[in-house]
């Protein structure tokens, strides 16, 4: 995908302040230090659209950027920071799931995992709860550069099983090596018509 515009629009924390439904949007979430920012940054070619590395306990919100001016990234907030308190974990369930009920401009949705931990009860209910709304979901294994090539096929092999999905429904990432990135890009097209 050729990236000739990548903006930041807004930050909400409630449906009121999301910008009207005008363009696709396609969104992001994953469990805090995953590399959710970093592959958005990848996704537009730019180093710092996205800020990395948030601090746990701050407030959550949901964040629109817009591409090429015809379709939006949408980066939900990280869940599952031990540290947070508890007040910040709570809202969590309820924003993500205000955003993905409510919006009809949403084609489809990426959950991102470590390559290198298990499928966790969170992940799970997660996905049960988007497969059971029909929404399109991709499994994006991010940090593929700290396996082997060998090794990050195995783990999608293990994870078909331990989930149900097919090996199809997976993208191996890397922010690194960018690998996967048009694997990714190609999805969005394929979702939101761009
Ligand atoms: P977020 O909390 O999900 O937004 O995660 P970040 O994008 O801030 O990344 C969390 C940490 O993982 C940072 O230290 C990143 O440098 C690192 N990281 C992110 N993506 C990759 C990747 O593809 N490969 C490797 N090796 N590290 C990554």
């Amino acid at each position: 995908m050729h990236i000739r515009s990548a903006e930041f629009i807004t930050s909400a924390v409630k449906a009121a302040q999301y910008p009207p439904p005008d363009f696709p949007e396609v969104a992001f979430v994953g469990r805090s230090n995953v590399g959710k920012s970093s592959m958005i940054n990848c996704l537009v070619q730019r180093k710092s659209l996205v800020k990395t590395s948030q601090t746990p306990g701050k407030t959550q919100l949901v964040n629109f950027f817009l591409v090429n001016e015809c379709m939006r990234l949408v980066d939900l907030p990280g869940y599952g920071y031990a540290k947070a308190p508890k007040d910040v974990q709570r809202q969590w369930g309820p924003m993500i799931e205000g955003y993905i009920v409510d919006r009809p401009n949403l084609c489809g949705l990426f959950l991102l995992m470590d390559i290198r931990r298990d499928v966790r009860e969170e992940e799970e209910r997660i996905l049960e709860w988007l497969v059971s709304r029909r929404m399109p979901v991709r499994l994006v294994l991010t940090k593929t550069d700290k396996f082997s090539r060998s090794a990050g096929m195995a783990r999608v092999q293990a994870l078909v099983k331990q989930t149900g999905l097919r090996a199809g429904d997976f993208i191996l990432f890397s922010s690194k090596t960018r690998q996967g990135r048009e694997d990714v890009w190609q999805w969005i097209s394929s979702m939101t018509g761009i």
